[in-house]
């Protein structure tokens, strides 16, 4: 039995009196979290929301998130996380695919949710920090006592988070049970010796999102560990935290570390006590690892992962690590690179590959994963569930979307996404190649690559760059603006640029144009939005 309300039950029962979230100055023990779990899912139970309903929570990373996360799914009911940065059109989106009922959301959101409300099947709003008008405040919600019981199997679906796949609107990801119970364990397992009641795990990767779901929040839980939720990422505020109430474990994203890499003051801080800090999300780039390592002094493993895998299927163990590669993948997790015939591509003998100079294209292919972790499917997309599943020799592998290669010690490289691929003049660019390239170069703090049209070759290779002295606060401010985009005054020239790429790379790979930007645009976690350095409209639901 793998299942997210009894094992985290069992972690209450163990360890009764450990600390089971702390935020702004309060603490609550596991039992008194599971008092007040207990009581969210008798208030759903009130509000009639039966097991199997959705419930829709809107909300930062606060207290009143994980109580309400737990909560209902002690109610039987299946939790629907949305981005708090979301505007009404894309709240509308997600409450009506899902059919939510309930939503639980701040006081000052709750004008959004009542703006949709009508296109919807919500009937109860719940907000936190205050009555907002037709809504109930959660301290309120919460009065009764007894919570219905509710058993769950492990193959019902426990959470319905949202991602973009490769196109198009958000689609619902039905994960079971058991997809994020055994992926909360597999996570909590990684630390070394594993994680345990005396670890203190800094909640800064957003809680909609499954990373902080599952790798900070629930491997947390499930092993005694106390959650420190953040709202947002702020550098110092993440930094201080760390000092003042000694934590022990740290995920991020990579530009989270980059931030860190870039802080002056982060020297300042005593971050002695963390013994484990790991980077997913997206690719962490080897010299913002590097440079991370030889800061503060601490090994920085990279893992990686998907929605649809709950997320973790690799990770770059402490015993077992290769820079620049996603690790092996975790016990119980099958991989493969394949080709368009789904065949298996060769491994390569040595990794990593030294990729300016190898032939991508004869080594890459598409990464399958298959496992306990893998989703139930898309909520009512049967066209897109065909395309993502095959059924192979009684594996069921899901397809990533992401190309990569793998050697023949088992470690796994990803190379880009699919869709991210350039092609110009019929040679295939991969943005990473060049990203990780411009990340070597001094004066560079930060980097994406596009495509852009272009009539001779089709698309030509575009590269963004945020120069160093913008990255420490050393641009004067004074820059210039065209097309929209704040111009930095670069120390750093587009020509030397383009020079240091040619000197480095294939001709066709090098960047025929470069911008200089004060800050790439990001998803909140992390991921740069390449659809709108391309100028594109395609990706305005968000994108991987
Ligand atoms: P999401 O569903 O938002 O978690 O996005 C999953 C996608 O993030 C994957 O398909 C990858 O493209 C990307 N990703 C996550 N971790 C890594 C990593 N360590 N290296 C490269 N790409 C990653």
């Amino acid at each position: 039995m793998t299942n997210l309300v009894t094992d985290v039950a069992s972690t209450v029962e163990n360890h009764p009196e450990a600390t089971a979230i702390a935020y702004d100055g309060q603490e609550l023990s596991y039992e008194a979290f599971w008092s007040r779990t207990g009581q969210f899912a008798a208030g759903l139970d009130a509000a009639g929301i039966d097991p199997g309903d959705r419930v829709g929570i809107y909300l930062p990373n606060l207290l009143q998130y994980v109580v309400a996360f737990h909560g209902a799914l002690r109610a039987g009911a299946v939790v629907v996380p949305m981005n708090p940065q979301y505007k009404s059109r894309e709240i509308s989106h997600l409450l009506s695919d899902s059919g939510a009922e309930l939503v639980v959301t701040l006081a000052d959101l709750a004008p959004v949710v009542a703006s949709v409300r009508e296109e919807t099947a919500v009937e109860t709003v719940v907000s936190v920090g205050g009555d907002a008008d037709g809504s109930i405040a959660f301290e309120e919600f919460i009065g009764g006592d007894e919570p219905p019981v509710v058993e769950r199997a492990d193959d019902d679906v426990a959470c319905q988070p949202y991602t973009s796949g490769t196109t198009g609107q958000p689609k619902g990801v039905l994960l079971t049970h058991r997809n994020l119970a055994s992926n909360a364990r597999m996570a909590a397992d990684i630390a070394p010796d594993g994680t345990g009641v005396g670890d203190r795990s800094i909640g800064v990767l957003p809680l909609f999102h499954i990373y902080g779901m599952t790798v900070t929040m629930n491997a947390a839980l499930f092993s005694g560990a106390a959650y420190y939720p953040l709202p947002e990422w702020d550098a110092q505020t993440a930094l201080s935290l760390v000092e003042r109430e000694e934590l022990t474990i740290m995920q991020g994203v990579p530009a989270m570390f980059n931030d860190l890499v870039n802080q002056p003051e982060a020297d300042e801080f005593d971050l002695s006590t963390l013994r484990f800090v790991n980077s997913g999300g997206s690719s962490l780039p080897i010299e913002v690892l590097r440079r991370f390592e030889e800061r503060f002094g601490l090994p920085l493993y990279e893992g990686y992962g998907l929605t649809e895998t709950s997320p973790v299927t690799h990770f770059n163990m402490p015993d077992a690590r290769r820079v620049g590669s996603i690790g092996h993948t975790l016990d119980g997790v099958d991989a493969m690179i394949v080709d368009t015939d789904f065949e298996p591509v060769e491994r390569v003998s040595e990794g990593p590959v030294d990729e300016g100079e190898t032939d991508l294209d004869a080594i890459t292919g598409e990464l399958v994963v298959a496992g306990p972790n893998v989703m139930k499917g898309y909520h009512d997309r049967p066209a897109a569930n065909e395309e993502v599943f095959t059924e192979q020799d009684g594996q069921r592998w899901f397809h990533t979307g992401d190309i990569g290669y793998w050697d023949e010690d088992d470690f796994f490289y990803i190379v880009d996404r699919e869709k991210h691929m350039i092609v110009t003049g019929g040679y295939n660019v991969y943005p990473r190649e060049v990203e990780e390239l411009l990340f070597e170069h001094p004066d560079v703090a930060d980097a994406a690559v596009v495509g852009i049209p272009d009539e001779r070759r089709g698309e030509t290779v575009k590269a963004f760059v945020v120069p160093a002295s913008a990255a420490s606060g050393g641009s004067s401010g004074e820059g210039t603006e065209s097309d929209g985009v704040q111009t930095p005054d670069a120390d750093v020239t587009e020509d030397e640029i383009r020079k240091f790429c040619l000197e480095r790379l294939a001709e066709y790979k090098h960047p025929r144009e470069v911008a200089f930007v004060d800050e790439l645009p990001r998803t909140t976690t992390g991921k740069v939005q390449k659809f709108e350095l391309r100028g594109h409209e395609d990706g305005a639901t968000g994108e991987k």
